[in-house]
């Protein structure tokens, strides 16, 4: 630091000898490099500030000696920004379904279109007809109610942890809610259901022991100060040996109101997953309330899923709270073009066919020399369905390969198994295997 504040003096001091030979002296002028066409369009596109500050960095290197000053532009133009917005796309090669690191699910061409389109100015709480105010998102809460008619009502907030903290402030103030000791679960990173839940100043009544809890102990618990019961679905793991849970319908003959989280957010049964709750089976089974995440099975974008009976979620709605956990306009336009459109990503690679997955495999092995074609398991992930395996294929590379297509140009996270790096195309939208093949091709050549 202070040798380079020195050799400025001395620049100073000796003008006349460094002008011309000095390269920090022939750095190009801000304004001079920002007139580049090149970098006059970047700015267009991804703003003055993010250009000004990539010329600035570039600047920089030309005074280090690090590149000529002559180039300040061409390399300032070589590292611009991709986007005004630092996240990256990733291709999900780990074999996990929903995985919550990568943004749990992908969203559809639908949903992604929906969401372009409601991006700007749009009739998200406007009747085009009447010329007047309208019900917001009311085009995606028809389509959850269409997707799930044994719901007399629905509500969506901004994930399932705000449809728990909506309940219990509206069902629980000052109150108890009761539930298994068996499931005062972690959900992950840290987040604990029992402390969502009281942070609301409701209280947890637990009842019954770790394995075993039965609808005695639920019984005997019910009084004056009982807000509701709740049951939670543990997602991510499974008690095994001597256990017992209450069903469904047997808290539903409690004298208290019902509330039920089925986490993973499949709104019907799923063939292949049949230890899922969904909404519509544990709606029929009699609770009043079911809570559930959007962006898990259900294949949407993050949101908390809200069905029950038209008096408490009516309730739920009205609650003052519920303005501070509503969702954006692209939220709905994206759940309503999932449940209303095709097929999600989610739904497809939950149900894609093995040998579908090995000849993809094949073929992309066949361009990559050096690479096997494996069979693996996939597994459904978002902490749900610990249980299920789901045969897969993959491609097996080098364990060294993974940091490189981690942070290629098109970046591919794979996952490390016994020493390889396995690619599993049972994540890989099909529509990627071109994207995947480049990018292996460029960080094995
Ligand atoms: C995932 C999950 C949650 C949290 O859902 P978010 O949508 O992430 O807030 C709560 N309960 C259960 C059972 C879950 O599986």
């Amino acid at each position: 630091m202070i040798s380079a504040w020195l050799s400025t003096l001395s620049a100073d001091n000796h003008a006349e000898i460094a002008m011309g030979s000095d390269p920090r002296r022939r750095v190009p002028r801000t304004d001079a490099v920002l007139a580049d066409p090149r970098l006059v369009e970047a700015t267009r596109t991804l703003g003055r500030a993010l250009v000004k500050a990539v010329v600035a960095d570039a600047q920089q290197r030309a005074r280090d000696g690090e590149i000529d000053p002559g180039q300040v532009a061409d390399h300032a133009v070589a590292t611009l920004p991709r986007s005004a917005a630092t996240l990256r796309p990733v291709i999900n090669a780990t074999g996990v379904v929903v995985h919550t690191n990568l943004g749990r699910a992908p969203l559809s061409q639908a949903a992604i279109d929906a969401v372009t389109t409601a991006s700007g100015a749009t009739d998200v709480e406007f009747d085009l007809e009447t010329g007047r105010r309208a019900r917001r998102g009311r085009g995606a809460l028809a389509a959850l109610a269409a997707a799930v008619p044994a719901a007399q009502g629905v509500h969506v907030v901004n994930n399932n942890a705000a449809a728990l903290l909506l309940t219990a402030m509206t069902l629980a103030p000052g109150k108890e809610m009761i539930v298994s000791r068996g499931e005062l679960i972690e959900i992950g990173d840290g987040f604990r259901l029992p402390e969502l839940m009281t942070s609301t100043g409701a209280r947890i009544r637990e009842v019954g022991t770790t394995n075993r809890t039965h609808l005695r102990d639920y019984a005997d618990a019910i009084g004056p100060d009982t807000g509701f019961v709740l049951k939670v679905h543990p997602s991510n793991y499974h008690v095994s040996g001597f256990t017992k849970t209450v069903p469904v319908r047997d808290l539903a003959t409690l004298d208290a109101p019902l509330v039920v989280d089925i986490g993973s957010g499949l709104l019907s049964p799923h063939p292949l997953l049949p230890d899922e709750p969904d909404a519509t089976t544990v709606l029929r089974h009699g609770a009043d309330v079911v809570t559930a995440s959007g962006d898990k099975l259900l294949g949407g974008p993050q949101a908390g899923l809200l069905f029950g009976t038209a008096e408490l979620i009516d309730r739920l709605r009205r609650h003052p709270a519920a303005r501070a956990l509503r969702v954006d306009k692209m939220t709905l336009a994206a759940l309503e073009a999932t449940l209303a459109g095709p097929p999600t990503p989610v739904a497809q690679a939950l149900s894609a066919d093995v040998d579908t997955l090995r000849a993809r495999a094949a073929a992309l092995a066949a361009q990559l020399p050096g690479a096997e074609v494996v069979d693996c398991v996939a597994a459904v992930g978002g902490g749900g369905a610990p249980d299920v395996e789901l045969p897969s294929a993959a491609i097996s590379l080098p364990e060294r390969c993974a940091a490189a297509l981690r942070t290629g140009a098109r970046a591919v996270v794979g996952r490390i198994e016994d020493g390889r790096c396995l690619l599993d195309l049972r994540t890989v939208a099909p529509e990627d295997d071109a994207a995947l093949l480049e990018a292996v091709r460029a960080c094995t050549s």
